[in-house]
């Protein structure tokens, strides 16, 4: 029965001391986000199946090894089984959302982020998990070279907002459907002469999406792949035109790139510009942020013809690159004061000190495991609490308390009448600015 204790391979729980780390990158997502005029969009964490086979390709790694699909129980034996997919990624169930909500019918473009869960059946390795996170942005409704610049910009203004500095820009154009058939010709070409050493599901490929071989990890294929025709020479003039424009704005706003020619993504329904932004820190799992232009999805899944555009980050990867840089994370709200109860009546006075703290957004805290005063003392030291207070039958009949200094053992009489909230609350400030200079000088 260890099975139950055990999580699913290629999962991961992320522990209170670590969830703060998540919270980092999310706000931070949020809020770069909406700085760039993207609202956030939800959807369902599984969709027909037939959308990510008509989305993301059925060429695809994704589509073809990675899914997890269910059919309903209650389905198997209905006139209409019901065949899921659980998300493998966010821009297919978004792309589904904008067209059913008729959100493109509205002023373009409409832009769109999420933080979500996905799904792939890989195998799992650092960086490489079966459940992951992506936060994720969608644009609709510009064919404009600009959006593409803004798109990659706002990914860079991200994670340099995380703090992640050795991070690198790969940008290609892989065309549009015009252009690519005469490439497809001469990558088939190209390949066919070397059919006999290619990966079996890349020997498929050949037929249907030779360009599918560049985006092969066996290292033979890839081997094979490096003298291949690249599709730059091949680009049409309005194709090449788009791509020119983009460099000269990323230029203008000093965002450093390389053209990578290699660089196909692993979904099909990209058009013109592709990028990958790499950390050169997280070894091979490197690529935290994938994206680019899918000018032809919107139609394909039975919208209007809508150009559209997008990215995708790995927040597993984010944070694991934040961790190897020494980043700094948000820090997790501080216990401000633990009031330690001597008898029954302190104990009264206690639970209503402690709920008007908690009702102004202090983390006020007190014995709920029936420990003595010493062992309280002890564990309010253990959760790091700012300050403390002893309340006994004097202080009671007093109405003042000793507050206690946890880090330099200073002691300060404090009322604990009206004015206890405002007086303490003073304290804390005082004490919290006194840190943030000291951290300064
Ligand atoms: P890779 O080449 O690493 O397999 P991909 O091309 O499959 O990536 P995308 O589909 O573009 O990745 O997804 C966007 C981002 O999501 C990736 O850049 C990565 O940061 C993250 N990602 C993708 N698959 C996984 C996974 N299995 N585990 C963790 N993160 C992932
Ligand atoms: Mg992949």
């Amino acid at each position: 029965m260890a099975l139950i204790t055990q999580k699913p391979k290629g999962t991961q729980d992320v522990k209170p001391e670590e969830a703060y780390k998540w919270h980092t990158v999310e706000k931070l997502a949020a809020d770069t986000a909406e700085s760039y005029g993207f609202k956030e969009i939800r959807f369902p964490t599984f969709e027909n199946t037939k959308l990510f086979n008509r989305s993301v390709g059925d060429t695809t790694d994704v589509v073809q090894k990675e899914m997890y699909s269910v059919t309903a129980k209650s389905a198997a034996n209905g006139k209409d089984p019901d065949d899921f997919t659980l998300r493998p990624e966010g821009t297919a169930g978004a792309a589904r959302a904008v067209i059913e909500n008729g959100m493109l019918n509205d002023a373009l473009p409409q832009k769109v982020y999420y933080v979500i869960s996905c799904f792939r059946h890989e195998k799992p390795q650092a960086g490489r998990l079966r459940e992951f996170h992506q936060f994720g942005a969608e644009m609709y409704g510009s064919a404009l070279p600009s959006a593409d610049a803004d798109m990659i910009a706002m990914a860079k203004t991200y994670i340099c907002r995380l703090g992640i500095k050795d991070v690198e820009l790969n940008i290609n154009s892989i065309g549009c459907p015009k252009c690519r058939a005469e490439y497809h010709k001469e990558l088939k070409n190209y390949f066919e002469g070397r059919k006999d050493e290619l990966c079996g599901t890349c020997r498929e490929r050949l037929e249907k999406n030779p360009m599918r071989i560049l985006d092969c990890k066996s290292p033979i294929c890839q081997d094979i792949a490096k003298d291949a025709p690249i599709i730059l020479d091949y680009l049409c003039e309005e194709c090449s035109d788009h791509f020119e424009k983009l460099k000269k704005m990323l230029k203008a706003m000093s965002i450093e790139y390389t053209v990578n020619p290699k660089i196909v993504r692993g979904l099909d329904y990209y058009t013109k510009t592709v990028f990958e932004f790499v950390s050169t820190h997280i070894g091979a799992q490197g690529t935290i942020c994938g994206g680019g232009r899918y000018d032809g999805l919107i139609e394909e899944l039975g919208g209007n013809s809508v150009p559209a555009l997008g990215f995708a980050m790995g927040l597993e990867r984010l944070i694991m690159t934040m961790e190897n840089e020494g980043c700094d994370f948000e820090q997790p709200k501080r216990c401000s004061l633990y009031i330690a109860a001597m008898d029954d009546s302190a104990l009264e006075k206690t639970v209503v000190m402690v709920k008007k703290l908690r009702d102004e957004g202090f983390w006020a805290e007190y014995d709920l495991a029936g420990r003595g005063l010493k062992a309280q003392m002890k564990y309010a030291n253990k959760i790091g609490a700012e300050f403390a207070l002893v309340l006994g039958s004097n202080e009671i009949e007093s109405g003042k308390a000793m507050l206690k200094d946890m880090e330099t053992g200073e002691q300060t009489e404090i009322s604990l009448g009206d004015k206890f909230i405002d007086n303490f609350s003073n304290i804390a400030v005082a004490k919290m600015f006194s840190n943030v200079l000291e951290d300064m000088t």
